[in-house]
């Protein structure tokens, strides 16, 4: 099958993120089969997802990874002007859900499988389909995990998120935090025996807004990353039932997103601290019951690959562009990279077109990319 014969089987499966992506592993499971290719599933713990890992070539150490996400962001609320999960073809463009991000890669390694197995691979070609990408790189965990039982690790991974098949060496890493603050509630006339939890949620929410302006100092800076510092956001937040009540709670969501060379943990302990010993002690001096908690809600380190390690030196090969670049959004190459398999992104569509209504791949980028795989194949036939 052509990658375009692909993705269209690829897009009808609906995954969204909150449906199971099972039909789509089976899928690829069945076609990889019917090429003599076989793979290990590993599901979630309720089974109703998976991730697919398959070896094609020699067995052994090293050789490069292809990895991509199965999931899909929600079309809800958005107005699509054609079916989401059905590839329509316009003026060289094909739509649908997932078509940039990222089923178009994934329906081109799909179509570049025949060709590896007809190449004489020095080295192995590792295949990655992972679930949950996109609500906080959390499917991929369970991943490496068992990648880390393999006697075999590759020695490169390329993660094909869509970057105009441009080479891509980095990006920011995340942390999400939820914060809940427990006051105690009483008339408003007589506010100050409360405990006003939208207060303090308010100063806990200053407190970062000042640790975000810190963090963007001139000399913490680093101009490969837009924008160029470590940001702190508060996203979400309730609190509150009645303006004659002191609010006995309120939560807030925030992120920090950090450059690699950042610590967001050290974002989060800072604000721990300055709970602790700043607001607390005011609290349980009104009321011994009152509370700040903080919980994590999803995360994913940053990824700094350096320009002359041998993944970045492969996909410049590749690419035939040593021109290196970051983009703002996260990957799963982030946790490659921390278990150990350095990796690098490059994949075909554009993120532009990434989330929205009337995602789209071009063809063009599509054929693109099946060249780039056939070059792949042909620098893992050379001799190590
Ligand atoms: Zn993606």
């Amino acid at each position: 099958m052509t990658s375009r014969e692909l993705l269209e089987q690829l897009v009808a499966f609906d995954t969204t993120s909150r449906e199971s992506n099972l039909a789509l592993i089976e899928f690829v499971k069945g076609y990889l089969a019917g090429l003599g290719v076989n793979c290990e599933i590993i599901h979630n713990d309720e089974r109703s997802k998976a991730n697919l890992y398959a070896r094609l070539g020699p067995a052994g150490n090293g050789g490069v990874m292809l990895s991509g996400h199965s999931d899909v962001v929600p079309v809800d609320g958005q107005n699509w002007s054609m079916p989401p999960f059905t590839l329509t073809g316009r003026d060289g463009k094909l739509y649908g859900r997932g078509t940039a991000d990222m089923k178009g890669f994934i329906a081109c390694v799909l179509a570049a499988v025949p060709h590896f197995l007809a190449q004489p691979l020095t080295q192995p070609l590792h295949l990655a389909i992972s679930y949950d990408e996109e609500v906080g790189c959390l499917g991929v965990r369970t991943l490496l995990d068992a990648l880390s039982r393999l006697p075999e690790k590759p020695a490169i991974c390329l993660i094909g998120e869509p970057t105009e098949l441009k080479p891509v060496i980095g990006h920011k890493g995340k942390l999400a935090i939820r914060c809940e603050v427990q006051g105690a509630a009483c008339h408003s006339a007589y506010a100050p025996q409360g405990v006003n939890a939208i207060e303090y949620a308010a100063k806990l929410i200053h407190h970062l807004t000042l640790m975000g302006q810190r963090l963007a100092a001139p000399q913490r800076q680093d101009a490969r990353f837009d924008p160029p510092f470590t940001t702190v956001q508060t996203g979400v937040i309730q609190g509150g039932r009645a303006l004659n009540i002191v609010p006995a709670e309120c939560q807030f969501d925030f992120e920090v997103r950090t450059l690699p060379q950042d610590d967001a943990q050290e974002v989060a302990r800072a604000l721990e601290r300055y709970a602790q010993r700043e607001l607390l002690p005011q609290m349980h001096a009104v009321n011994r019951d009152t509370t700040i908690r903080f919980s994590p809600i999803s995360g994913y380190p940053g990824l700094d690959t350096a320009p002359h390690s041998a993944a970045a030196q492969l996909l410049a090969h590749l690419t035939g562009s040593d021109a290196f670049s970051t983009v703002a959004f996260g990957t799963e190459g982030g946790l490659f990279h921390q278990a150990g398999i350095p990796s690098v992104i490059c994949g075909p569509g554009s993120m532009v077109q990434g989330h929205k209504p009337d995602e789209f791949i071009t063809v063009e980028q599509l054929d693109a990319c099946d060249g780039l795989l056939r070059r792949l194949a042909a620098w893992m036939c050379q001799k190590a």
